[in-house]
């Protein structure tokens, strides 16, 4: 049984995270940086070690099982190359695995951060015990990861559960992928922002507080908003079947108030049986993906899982 901690890495479009994560879930350090989103992915590596120097104060880097990257797609989980990631320009092709391990010394792991949060939200979360489980994470765009019988489904090329990229509306805005109507075009941060002002608000925060004092303009924003996320979360549903849906990402700081239309939603449109599917919040926030991140590390390089 090894039970070293292992390193989790979470590279965002602006920001790069890491910490030491024990096999029970806990961050035992944290630190992090800027990513340099329109520079080299060379650069990146650089800036991540950075990070992870900062992080590892006080472990060895023998005292570590490896390490475990989220990355934003696609991505090539099997292969460890960075596709064609829209928010980073380095990312083209290029072999994040291999030059992460090789600037930080630990044997590494590349997965979508998705996947990742995905994990970690099943591994120490919100899905814990739970057989199958879709995880949606809706911030700058929508994410996402699925358990499947017990395991993190992968695809070809690891590049299954890009929920955020289902047509939703042919015709509809066009999405950071370049194709209309995608669920993320129509339900993420950004959309929600858009709908905000039009409606006099500043953001989405501002549309949940005022909808939280009952103000009409302000819940038929979040209205439509809970509209668009409880058709993608029936598509879903109908798809997975998972004994729950956990939902993360900064937009589900009003959950509360977007909770209602979305089952409502959910109720008029999902087949009878998969209506009583629970639909919660992610309950690990912003760490998910390094908790998840550093789960996937520790499973796929011999390390012991506490008991579920
Ligand atoms: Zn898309």
């Amino acid at each position: 049984m090894d039970r070293r901690n292992t390193l989790g890495i979470d590279i965002g479009g602006s920001r790069i995270r890491a910490a030491v994560v024990s096999p029970e879930g806990s961050l035992l350090t944290r630190a992090e940086g800027v990513t340099p989103a329109r520079a080299s992915g060379d650069a990146v590596v650089e800036a991540v070690a950075q990070v992870v120097t900062q992080a590892m104060q006080g472990h060895a880097v023998g005292s570590l099982l490896g390490a475990g990257v989220g990355a934003p797609g696609p991505l090539d989980a099997l292969q460890g190359l960075a596709l064609s990631t829209p928010t980073i320009d380095g990312f083209r092709d290029f072999p994040l695995r291999d030059r992460i391990a090789g600037a930080i010394g630990l044997r590494t792991l590349l997965d979508h951060d998705g996947h990742a949060a995905a994990y970690g939200e099943w591994q120490f979360g919100a899905g814990r015990g739970h057989h199958n489980m879709v995880y949606v994470t809706v911030s700058t765009g929508i994410g996402g990861g699925a358990i499947v019988d017990g395991r993190l489904q992968r695809g070809r090329r690891g590049m299954a559960a890009h929920v955020g990229h289902m047509t939703l509306l042919p015709d509809g805005p066009v999405c950071n992928c370049g194709n209309p109507g995608c669920w993320e075009a129509l339900a993420a941060g950004p959309a929600l922002t858009a709908a905000a002002r039009r409606a006099g608000f500043s953001d989405g925060e501002a549309v949940f507080a005022a909808a939280r004092a009952g103000d009409p303009g302000a819940m038929a924003v979040a209205a439509a908003e809970a509209r668009w996320l409880g058709i993608g979360i029936v598509s879903l549903l109908h798809v997975y079947s998972p004994d729950i849906v956990v939902l993360g990402g900064g937009v589900m700081n009003g959950l509360d108030v977007l909770h209602p239309a979305m089952s409502s939603e959910i109720a008029a449109r999902a087949m009878p049986p998969f209506r009583d599917t629970r639909v919660v919040r992610a309950s690990l926030l912003d760490n998910a993906g390094l908790i998840g991140a550093a789960a996937l590390a520790r499973d796929a390089f011999g390390g012991d899982a506490p008991d579920a």
